[in-house]
């Protein structure tokens, strides 16, 4: 699904990502694990084509295509998802018509016919009560005002709705409560098959516990150092990463 080749991304002329080489078949959940600036969100920008990020040399190839030559709407309506580290306040834009917008463009590009009001209404209700989620949030602004659980709540919401191939969770589990935690598990795993893929950034073995990944990555300085399976983030959550070394000298 995913090649990430020799990697170079800068972020305000600072090089952030160097070499970085990744491979991410059809079916697996793969965990990215590092210390804070260690360039995880980073590589997650890069991907989906966050602005702040600049990729100043190598390739990422999604399902055999060049993504530098998508947008990053494109790339959204071919498949990739980001759950945001810290998803924006979007004042004034309703949510529950964003995420119908949201919707209805990825039809369009499917080729498929765009949902009015009411049937985007039963297709929501029907993804929602499947998972145990609540509407609250989409009568609101788009994130305007939610706590930081809210807005993790609702980056699931929208990652229900859009059902992506490829789901990239930046630290989708930071600042929730242990109900909104097990939320997210029983998305991700009950969309999950052996034609998606997941990259989820996290630096808690809890998430892990509930959503297994296939291979366990540590980042350091913008360089995957050590790749295992998931007995590598029990060592991480029962050593810390200075003890095993994986901590960046300038923190
Ligand atoms: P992580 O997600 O691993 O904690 P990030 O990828 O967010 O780390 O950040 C990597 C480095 O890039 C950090 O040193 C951070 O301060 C820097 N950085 C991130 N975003 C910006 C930005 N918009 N402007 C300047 N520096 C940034
Ligand atoms: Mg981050």
């Amino acid at each position: 699904m995913l090649k990430i080749e020799n990697l170079c991304v800068e972020i305000n002329d600072n090089q952030i990502l160097k070499d970085f080489n990744l491979v991410i078949n059809d079916g697996e959940i793969h965990a990215l694990m590092g210390v804070n600036g260690a360039g995880k969100s980073t590589l997650v920008k890069a991907l989906s084509g966050h602005y702040d990020t600049n990729i100043t040399s190598g390739t990422i190839t999604y399902n055999g295509k060049d993504v530098r030559s998508l947008k990053p709407e494109a790339r959204a309506n071919e498949g990739m998802f980001l759950s945001f580290q810290s998803p924006v306040e979007v004042p004034g834009v309703n949510n529950n018509y964003f995420l119908k917008t949201a919707v209805n463009a990825k039809r369009v590009y499917q080729g498929l016919e765009e949902l009015d009001a009411r049937e985007f209404m039963v297709y929501l209700k029907e993804k929602m009560a499947k998972y145990g989620l609540d509407n609250s949030l989409l009568k609101r602004g788009l994130n305007e005002g939610f706590s930081g659980g809210e807005k993790k709540r609702n980056e699931l919401i929208q990652l229900l709705l859009l059902d992506p191939n490829f789901i990239m969770l930046d630290e989708i589990d930071s600042g929730i409560d242990v109900d909104a935690l097990k939320s997210v598990s029983k998305v991700i795993n009950g969309m999950f098959n052996e034609k998606k893929s997941v990259l989820m950034i996290t630096h808690y073995d809890r998430l892990l516990e509930l959503i297994k990944p296939h291979f366990v990555h540590i980042i350091k300085k913008g360089k995957i150092v050590k790749t295992g399976d998931y007995s590598l983030a029990l060592e991480l959550d029962a050593k810390g990463f200075a003890a095993m070394g994986y901590e960046d000298e300038k923190i």
